[in-house]
């Protein structure tokens, strides 16, 4: 029986340092704001905006809502954007995505300042972070890298196989262990012996997208298995990328879905928030 990794916990526990930080900003004057932006009446959105906006409040972020009909257009999104660097009470701003179809994201995430980019997408944050720069790093991918190592475990030297390539989350982890010394691997879906490649484990971190999908037989015994993925199933249950109950007997520890990622990602976008005021 592996031990399950807290996510709720631990993301708790971050949320409570920054409140610490926060109130002491506030001290010296300095508040900490979020603008979020959210584009349609997604439901999925509605909840993840929704939230952020309850974390800040506990933080004690002030944050901003700009709830935006689904025809608004690109052109309006950009002048809010605007609008929005050049306000010094917003020191963070987020596009919640998907955006609908006639909006191009990269060019609205491109729009945001480098310097209030929280949700670490700009190609200024994505190029920081290839080099070694400071700069923010990408939510999830960071908040995994807190999970693993708040939990006991050790990245350097160890075998990490990511599997997924995309910029938001695939491809950003591999960066992130490997700058902490991690020996890294990214499969993706053109993998050849996909189950090979995971098996050679110690730290598995999967963002495939697909419900279930991996399961004890893509697993070294006694890895550590990061499940990134989260769905909806019939009846309203939701489940990850790894089949939770038949990878559990064999791995160390795996973080379930809900209450292991998930919550990582939106303390890490409160502790991008507090960084993007302290600068
Ligand atoms: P994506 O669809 O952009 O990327 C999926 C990746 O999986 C691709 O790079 C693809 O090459 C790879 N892939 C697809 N099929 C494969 C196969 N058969 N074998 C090997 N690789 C395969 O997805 P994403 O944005 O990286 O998100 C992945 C999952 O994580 C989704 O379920 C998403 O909802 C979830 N997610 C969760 C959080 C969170 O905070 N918990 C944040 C972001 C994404």
């Amino acid at each position: 029986m592996s031990r399950i990794i807290d996510g709720k916990a631990i993301a708790a526990q971050i949320k409570e340092e920054l409140k610490e930080e926060v109130a002491l900003l506030g001290k010296d004057g300095v508040t900490v704001g979020l603008a979020v932006i959210l584009v349609g009446d997604d439901a999925a959105s509605s909840i993840y905006v929704n939230n952020k906006k309850k974390a800040c409040e506990y933080v004690g972020i002030r944050s901003v809502s700009y709830e935006l009909s689904k025809d608004t257009s690109q052109e309006e999104l950009l002048a809010l954007i605007d609008r929005l660097n050049h306000d010094d009470t917003v020191n963070g701003i987020l596009v919640q995505l998907p955006l609908p179809a006639h909006i191009d994201e990269e060019t609205v995430i491109t729009a945001i300042s480098s310097d209030k980019d929280v949700d670490g997408f700009h190609t200024e944050s994505a190029g920081r972070l290839l080099v070694g720069k400071k700069g923010f790093l990408p939510c999830t991918p960071a908040g995994i890298i807190q999970l693993i190592r708040r939990s006991g475990f050790t990245i350097e030297g160890k075998e990490c196989v990511v599997i997924g390539r995309s910029n938001i989350v695939g491809k950003p982890m591999a960066v992130l262990l490997l700058r902490e010394n991690g020996t890294v691997t990214v499969a993706h879906s053109k993998t050849e012996n996909l189950k090979e490649v995971a098996s050679r484990a110690d730290i598995l971190v999967v963002a495939v997208g697909k419900p279930k999908f991996i399961t004890a037989d893509y697993v070294k015994e006694g890895a550590v298995v990061i499940d990134v993925g989260i769905h909806r199933l019939e009846g309203k249950k939701l489940c990850g990328d790894v089949d939770f109950d038949d990878v559990q007997e064999k791995a160390a520890a795996i973080t379930p879905v809900p209450g292991g990622v998930g919550p990582m990602t939106i303390a890490m976008l409160m502790a991008n928030c507090v960084e993007a005021a302290k600068r």
